[in-house]
């Protein structure tokens, strides 16, 4: 039967792969969609990459407006985060504006998306997706995931980031693209079978294994990537080129089941690329040696921790029981960012998102024991710190390891501004670095990223097969109101 529109999201799929092979002949029906529709990027929240677009997109709101970031956030005023799930996020769904309005919509695995409970259609939230909140995964109806769980079983948590220590061997990667593949496929059969069962005006398919394939295979894609082998890539083939021609694949078995006059957007959420180095290990250390008023230095059991993890020689960081101490040891590194003492700095690390680093500063009326006056005082130590991080280098080749820093206060507003960092940065993971330098700094190690080797890109593309003459980047957040627009809602409507 055919749908009003059909919008297949994959999740962290490559444009700029994606446009390379369609070019090239290996993705077929991106190449046809290529020549068919409107072409937008879309832009992601600077600095953000992964921890803003999925509730961007389902609620409409920047950052600031439903507040997420990261898995670990702390609440307003507090030094210490903990786990911010998909019910923490401010904003109402997009889709369930569209069922009051009598739509009839069918909503499947929209990453970081919460439950529905009352809505005109269908909804499955964490079945095949990376990093889910939901295990088991959660339907509505609620009778729907037993249905589900009959035809194509149960679906299940994401391990992507758990099996990581296999992935170097021909035969570690060839099963893991396998069961990357299978987890696709069933997905595909998924969405085409609810597709075809009745109209629909909107279908979302989630399409997520792209956001594990680009962060577990990078290494195997990429031949200039440190941990690249030649003799594993050569047996395994690119994990991420088999991945997404099977993707291509199932838009097309999607497309086809959508009726010929459905309207068709695919939106590639945000990109992917090398990661070689683990910044969130140094950042706080480069903050603690900033900040000069303070003059604060790690101390006690964590530095011990930290330097034991550095002397430890590569081959033996590489075998599989330092890399589960390390995977023990990597939740506590990143809650506490490392450096205690927060109350009594001036500024600070904070859970991010492991693409991009944040910076809190201590603020006076904002943090239970702040330092820094909001206002001019604020201004001048967001800048020094900009300044001090645009300063670092490599001390072998003077490239640069920051690529830009961003001032999420300067960009948005919102009633969740001020659960947002003060100040994001974007590394540069395209060079391998084994230390940082600057004047201010001195010289600082740097570890080799253990575990993941992709990390996320701030690139997205929709592809809209209604060529409404608009060709202008959309920000994330605008593609609500564009697709209620689209099934006829009006401003009001949207709004609401
Ligand atoms: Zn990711
Ligand atoms: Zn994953």
């Amino acid at each position: 039967m055919s749908s009003d529109l059909l919008l297949i999201t994959l999740d962290s799929c490559d444009a700029q792969l994606v446009a390379e092979w369609a070019d090239a002949g290996e993705l077929p029906t991106f190449r046809q969609l290529f020549a068919t529709c409107q072409r937008r990027e879309v832009i992601n929240a600077p600095g953000f990459f992964g921890g803003t677009v999925w509730p961007s997109f389902a609620t409409g709101l920047s950052p600031a407006g439903h507040g997420r970031f990261c898995a670990l956030q702390a609440s307003r005023g507090a030094y210490d985060s903990c786990k911010f799930g998909s019910s923490d996020i401010a904003g109402r769904q997009f889709w369930e504006r569209l069922s009051d309005a009598g739509r009839r919509v069918a909503v499947i695995d929209v990453p970081m998306s919460r439950p529905s409970p009352r809505l005109n259609g269908i909804q499955l939230v964490d079945f095949l997706s990376h990093d889910g909140f939901f295990h088991p995964p959660i339907a509505t109806p609620p009778d729907l995931y037993d249905e589900i769980a009959s035809m194509f079983g149960p679906g299940g948590r994401d391990t992507c980031d758990e099996q990581w220590s296999e992935l170097d061997s021909a035969e570690g990667a060839a099963a893991f693209t396998d069961h990357l593949l299978q987890r696709a496929r069933i997905k595909g059969r998924l969405c085409e079978h609810y597709l075809r069962r009745e109209h629909w005006h909107l279908f979302i398919a989630s399409l997520n294994e792209s956001h594990c394939v680009g962060h577990q295979f990078w290494h195997l894609h990429d031949a200039t990537h440190p941990r690249h082998r030649r003799d594993v890539a050569a047996a395994s083939g690119d994990p991420l080129l088999i991945l997404y021609r099977a993707l291509d694949e199932q838009i097309a078995a999607l497309l086809d089941a959508a009726g010929s006059g459905a309207g068709v957007m695919v939106w590639l959420t945000h990109g992917m690329g090398s990661a070689i180095n683990d910044y969130t290990v140094v950042l706080d250390e480069i903050l603690c040696r900033l900040d000069t008023a303070t003059g604060q230095r790690a101390s006690g059991a964590f530095r011990n921790m930290k330097s034991s993890w550095y002397r430890l020689p590569g081959e033996l960081r590489q075998m599989r029981a330092a890399r589960a101490l390390k995977k023990a040891v990597i939740p506590a590194l990143r809650q506490s960012l490392l450096i205690p003492q927060r109350r009594s700095r001036r500024f600070f690390a904070i859970p991010a998102d492991t693409s991009t680093g944040a910076v809190r500063i201590n603020c006076i009326g904002r943090e239970e024991a702040g330092l820094v006056a909001r206002g001019a005082e604020y201004r001048a130590v967001l800048a020094d710190i900009a300044a001090a991080l645009a300063e670092i280098v490599d001390p072998r080749t003077g490239v640069p390891a920051v690529l830009a820093t961003h001032f999420p206060r300067d960009l948005y507003a919102g009633p969740h501004l001020d659960a947002l960092p003060d100040l994001l940065v974007e590394w540069n993971h395209d060079h391998r670095f084994t230390a940082l330098q600057s004047p201010r700094l001195g010289v600082l190690p740097i570890p080799e990223l253990i575990g993941r080797s992709g990390e996320h890109r701030n690139r997205g593309l929709l592809l809209d097969r209604a060529n409404d003459g608009s060709a202008l980047p959309l920000p994330v957040e605008g593609l609500a109101s564009l697709i209620c627009g689209r099934l006829g809602l009006s401003a009001a409507q949207i709004e609401a």
